[in-house]
């Protein structure tokens, strides 16, 4: 037994998961601790180093997240929203950081979390990436300087999997533009263009959504004048830099006191 925190991660078969459990067994500042799928999957009962074809690794895929955030310092769960709030309560129980990159949750779901921050620390991201934040932080301050002759939009790339849109990441960015403005992204927000849609409103917020290939994720923030526009991009070529802010977020949250924080508090921008 090290006093290094351990790691439990979900969805550990997925993209993410996978990505992520390479980085923590990996690492000399955590140990894996556990690995999460949901019942019936093929790998439950496996080694996981053994079930994502390489060296076996110490841990057995379960599907009982109870038992396994019991033993857990943090959970690294990039899943899906209705998983993400059954971990969220158990996480709470086992008072370990729940880190959460799970994206396409809705206003509601969002507003489920609430319960389980009073006991545990949630940090949740539709991005975990230091660019992408950065690029929250660029965009808030343009849209602040821009008047609303500038129309905004946020166009993103991702690849074939990806099943909700919006992307996380375009709706931080739009959020960061609503701020920026000083208006609420719900008022604004216009989605999903087809057929004869009229003229654009002035001081709407678009967004668009490409699918296909093996894109990690691209994104512009763009404002268009009268005579010129200014484009904030952001190019992911590698899933781990979200694993790698994923884990900066789990050791960051280890001694702060519960409640919500996003990736702004982790990485102090
Ligand atoms: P993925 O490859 O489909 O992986 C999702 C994993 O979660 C799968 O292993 C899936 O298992 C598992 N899962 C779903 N429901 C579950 C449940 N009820 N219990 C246990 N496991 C469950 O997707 P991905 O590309 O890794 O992305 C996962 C999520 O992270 C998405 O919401 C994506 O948008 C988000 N993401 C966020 C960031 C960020 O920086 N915040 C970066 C990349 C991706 P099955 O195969 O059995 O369904």
């Amino acid at each position: 037994m090290t006093h290094h925190p351990g790691i439990v991660i979900t969805g550990a078969s997925g993209r993410m998961g996978q990505m992520l459990t390479r980085l923590v067994s990996d690492s000399d500042k955590v140990r894996l601790a556990g690995a999460v799928e949901r019942a019936g999957h093929a790998w439950i009962g496996q080694d996981l180093g053994e079930a994502m074809g390489s060296a076996p690794l110490g841990v057995k895929v379960t599907d009982d997240p109870l038992e396994a955030f019991a033993s857990a310092q943090a959970v690294l769960d990039f899943t899906a929203p209705e998983a993400t709030l059954e971990f969220a309560e158990l996480a709470a129980q086992a008072r370990a950081v729940h880190v959460i990159g799970t994206t396409g949750m809705t206003e509601d779901q969002i507003a489920r979390l609430a319960p389980a921050a009073r006991h545990a620390v949630i940090i949740r991201a539709g991005n975990m990436s230091l660019g992408v934040n950065l690029l929250m932080q660029l965009t808030k301050k343009v849209a602040r300087a821009l008047d609303a002759e500038f129309d905004i939009e946020v166009v993103e790339s991702h690849h074939r999997m990806k099943v909700d849109a919006p992307s996380g990441t375009a709706l931080m960015l739009g959020e960061a533009a609503a701020e920026g403005r000083g208006v609420a992204l719900g008022e604004v927000a216009d989605r999903g263009r087809d057929g004869i849609t009229g003229a654009r409103t002035g001081g709407d917020i678009g967004f668009s959504a490409i699918r296909g290939g093996d894109v990690v994720g691209e994104h512009d923030v763009m404002f268009l004048g009268p005579g010129e526009r200014i484009i904030l991009r952001h190019v992911a070529t590698d899933r781990a830099i979200f694993a790698r802010g994923a884990l900066k977020a789990a050791l960051w949250g280890q001694d702060k006191a519960p409640g919500q924080y996003d990736m702004v508090d982790v990485l102090g921008l």
